[in-house]
């Protein structure tokens, strides 16, 4: 199938982009970033916007820079950035390194970006994962400026975001953690390259061997990316190992709603959140022998 028809605008600039996109946004217009998901939805007549407002000519959207303690992600920069560990990121940039090779194939990855995942809002998608497991802030703008919103009011549910119509997601802020953190990652899936059944992310710092600071996402299970603060409440203050790994894993899949779809029961799902994020936790220790 093909696309239906659409006019095509490519804004130069921000405050451009944002005009065209408030005159256009009522009448069901959209932003063009990557195309990963939006261009095959076109292709299937899924989306059938009668205006796309292209931003990938808009210079200021490629930059990713470190600024006030945070790694700033422009809406132009491809899943591709992160295939080798950002240098000015430190362990950050080791963490999305190690998640982004999970995201799709090589090809999509190179047009595919960070923002437009967030945007799209994919309950599995691995980026909404780090958002919420992170803290990450969305920068949207529109014609009456810009706000900011952190990602557990952003993520709002399956493909459903904070973000209005007329807004442009421009960049996410992802805080820096700190050199002694740890983190592990696992992702469930059937297939290398298929969206994830399961996700799970885990980072904390160790002091006098037990765990502090801890952080827990879970991905692919519920309707949205979340943390799970009761699995953080089951490893605070413990030292890592199996036994709090496990009643972690025990307080998650009690505290999930999970999903269910056509080949996964919600119990299948819940098991799963458990299994994902013992394995995540048990990946946190490698993480801090590679680091050493
Ligand atoms: C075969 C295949 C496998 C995939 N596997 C995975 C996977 O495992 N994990 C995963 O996370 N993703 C996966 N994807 C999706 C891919 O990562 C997309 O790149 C991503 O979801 C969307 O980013 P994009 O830049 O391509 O956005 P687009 O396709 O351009 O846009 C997607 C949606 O977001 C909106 N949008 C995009 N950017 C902005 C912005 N800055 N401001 C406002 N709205 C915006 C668009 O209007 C559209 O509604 C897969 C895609 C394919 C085709």
């Amino acid at each position: 199938m093909k696309a239906a028809p659409f006019t095509l605008h490519r804004p130069k600039t921000l405050d451009e982009a944002a005009a065209l996109l408030a005159d256009v946004a009522g009448d069901g217009g959209l932003v063009l970033a990557g195309g990963q998901s939006l261009v095959p939805m076109m292709a299937l007549r899924v989306a059938y916007p009668p205006h796309l407002v292209d931003i990938n000519a808009i210079d200021s959207l490629s930059r990713i820079e470190v600024a006030d303690g945070a790694l700033s992600i422009g809406a132009t920069v491809r899943h591709a950035a992160f295939h080798r560990p950002l240098p000015q990121a430190g362990v950050l940039g080791r963490l999305l390194s190690t998640v982004v090779r999970h995201i799709a194939h090589y090809p999509i990855r190179q047009r595919g970006t960070f923002c437009g995942s967030l945007a799209h809002a994919d309950p599995a998608s691995e980026w909404c994962l780090a958002a919420a497991t992170l803290d990450a802030t969305m920068m949207l703008k529109s014609t009456s400026g810009t706000r900011s919103v952190p990602a557990a009011e952003y993520l709002e549910g399956a493909m459903e975001t904070a973000r209005a119509p007329d807004e442009i997601l421009i960049e996410a802020r992802v805080p820096l953690l700190p050199d002694s953190a740890r983190f592990g990652f696992y992702e469930f899936n059937r297939r290398a390259g298929d969206f994830a059944l399961g996700i799970a992310l885990a980072t904390y710092d160790l002091a006098d061997g037990v765990m502090r600071n801890v952080r827990i996402g879970l991905g692919g299970i519920e309707e949205k990316a979340r943390r799970i603060a009761v699995a953080e409440a089951a490893l605070d203050g413990q030292p890592p190992g199996e036994g709090a790994f496990a009643a972690a894993a025990d307080a998650a899949m009690a505290d999930v709603d999970a999903m269910e779809d056509a080949s996964t029961s919600q119990e299948y799902r819940r098991d799963l959140a458990g299994v994902v994020l013992r394995r995540a936790l048990k990946a946190s220790m490698a993480s801090a022998v590679a680091a050493q």
